[in-house]
């Protein structure tokens, strides 16, 4: 049975043997090594995934033809769950760290990796992951502070992971060609990263200050904070600089001061 490619769950199918052994080689799978890959479609990557021979392989895929045709083709070596990944929850899945792969539609990858980060209580269910992303949003997540592409992306990444660009991957590896290039990314948990009582608290403070982001940081800091002089005094902040001048750091002392106010 031919598959045809569904737009609305952004099928593209990776083709590229070399890619893909080079997407599954970044894991450094182990055999006592547990992999969870996310959006398998029709298992271009599970089977170079399976070659690496790790103790378990988890699915998640949504599409019930896909789960279907997956069962067929590799039966008893993976566990498949079919569902939404948005609805799942990970630490539930194994007890042992989960290595990650994902070659999903663009918009999951970036609202899987938002939900993860923001998930106070499920932090230690993976070891890394491995995710394919719109380079353009690839851009954002990487990009320093005094940059263009900086902003709420790159902040709410780099606090609690550790994130390396692996490749740029061109759009004719995939098929159906999408409109627009990718970049495949490896996140590693920090081991330590900037306590905060609450992620949310993260993202107000980011939403704020980056929602007028050619504005100097004042009108935010006003916003925010029935104080803020206190607050610019205690963390040294120059009033004439703008969103985009304050390094990751600054952000979380910004979201500390802020739920402390909030107790
Ligand atoms: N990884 C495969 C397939 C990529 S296409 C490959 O590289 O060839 C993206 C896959 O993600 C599709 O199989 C699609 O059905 C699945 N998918 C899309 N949205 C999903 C979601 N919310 N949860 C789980 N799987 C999803």
């Amino acid at each position: 049975m031919k598959i045809k490619a569904k737009k609305s769950l952004g099928q593209n199918f990776l083709i590229d043997k070399n890619i893909i052994k080079k997407i599954v080689e970044v894991g450094n799978i182990l055999p006592d090594s547990s992999v969870l890959e996310i959006g398998a479609g029709t298992g271009n990557l599970t089977e170079y995934i399976l070659e690496k021979k790790p103790k378990k392989l988890f699915i998640i895929e949504k599409d019930e033809r896909l789960v279907e045709k997956l069962k067929e083709r590799f039966d008893k070596k993976i566990d498949i769950i079919n569902k939404d990944v948005l609805k799942v929850s990970e630490n539930l899945i194994c007890s042992d760290r989960l290595i990650v792969y994902g070659n999903l539609p663009y918009n999951i990858s970036t609202q899987i990796l938002s939900k993860w980060i923001t998930n106070d209580r499920q932090n230690n269910w993976y070891e890394n992951y491995i995710l394919m992303f719109q380079k353009e949003v690839a851009d954002r997540i990487l990009a320093n502070t005094n940059s263009k592409n900086y902003g709420r992306l790159s902040i709410l990444s780099n606090w609690k992971l550790d994130v390396k660009k692996i490749l740029n991957i061109n759009s004719s590896c995939f098929i159906p060609k999408p409109k627009v290039e990718s970049t495949l990314l490896k996140f590693t948990p920090k081991k330590n990263y900037f306590k905060l009582k609450n992620s949310k608290n993260l993202e107000t403070i980011t939403r704020v200050f980056f929602n007028q982001r050619r504005k100097k940081i004042k009108k935010p800091l006003n916003q925010l904070f029935k104080k803020s002089n206190k607050i610019v005094e205690k963390l040294k902040l120059n009033l004439d600089l703008r969103p985009q001048n304050l390094s990751p750091e600054t952000y979380y002392e910004l979201a500390k001061e802020y739920e402390s106010l909030r107790n």
